[in-house]
């Protein structure tokens, strides 16, 4: 069974789960809306989504919050939730949607909530520093990572491309482009989806991408995992 796991106060994830295969499920509680990574496959990351207060009762002030969505990239074990709400096969609580330019084309247009298709960095402040990054990356094209102030939420951009019978690839140009991002970054804590524990630390995540780099070939666009 995936376990809830708290990560501060504030930041809470239900693991990934099998059999449909199900991301992880991040929610971090800001001071006017949940700010929810992934929505999963199964129907307990729906069950969790759902369950996540509006109305928080704050000393004796219940302040409503609203629930926004990221989703980090098109694969349906991370965004299959949506889909099954758009089509009315659940009902999922939630507000608005972001999502990259490919994962809104696989929502389409049956969304009857608020989308927004995120190109360029976005950013919140909401009790807690927050931003929508679009990363290069050799996973899923159009993939978003979540900034919240000292974590930074990755998905799956930091794997390969999937071969299906071939082997898992790296971009070459794209891991540079990458690397070159992720050290601009500010936060110390990169959570990577499908990992046992979600949090690595920045720089572990670096140095593993940069081995994988230094054993590309001349003149060889890909790299093998
Ligand atoms: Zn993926």
């Amino acid at each position: 069974m995936p376990r809830i796991v708290k990560l501060s106060d504030r930041i809470q994830y239900l693991q990934v789960s099998y059999e449909p295969l199900s991301a992880d499920v991040v929610a971090v509680r800001g001071d006017s809306a949940w700010w929810i990574f992934d929505v999963g496959a199964c129907d307990m990351a729906v069950e969790f989504i759902n369950a996540l207060p509006r109305n928080p009762v704050n000393g004796n002030v219940a302040v409503p919050l609203k629930k926004n969505v990221v989703i980090s990239h098109f694969h349906r074990d991370h965004l299959l939730n949506v889909v099954r709400h758009c089509h009315g096969e659940v009902s999922l609580d939630f507000d608005t949607l972001y999502v990259g330019s490919y994962a809104s084309k696989v929502v389409g247009e049956m969304c009857d909530r608020e989308k927004v298709t995120v190109t360029s960095p976005l950013s919140f402040e909401d009790g807690m520093h927050i931003e929508i990054l679009p990363i290069p990356n050799s996973h899923a094209k159009g993939s978003l990572a979540l900034v919240v102030d000292d974590e930074v939420f990755l998905g799956d951009a930091t794997y390969p491309m999937v071969g299906h019978g071939t082997p898992d690839v790296y971009n070459v140009q794209i891991l540079e482009q990458q690397i070159k991002m992720l050290k601009t970054l500010e936060p110390s804590r990169f959570c990577l989806s499908h990992k046992r524990e979600l949090v690595r630390d920045k720089d572990s995540v670096i140095q593993f991408l940069e081995s994988v780099l230094a054993r590309r070939q001349k003149n060889e666009n890909y790299i093998e995992a």
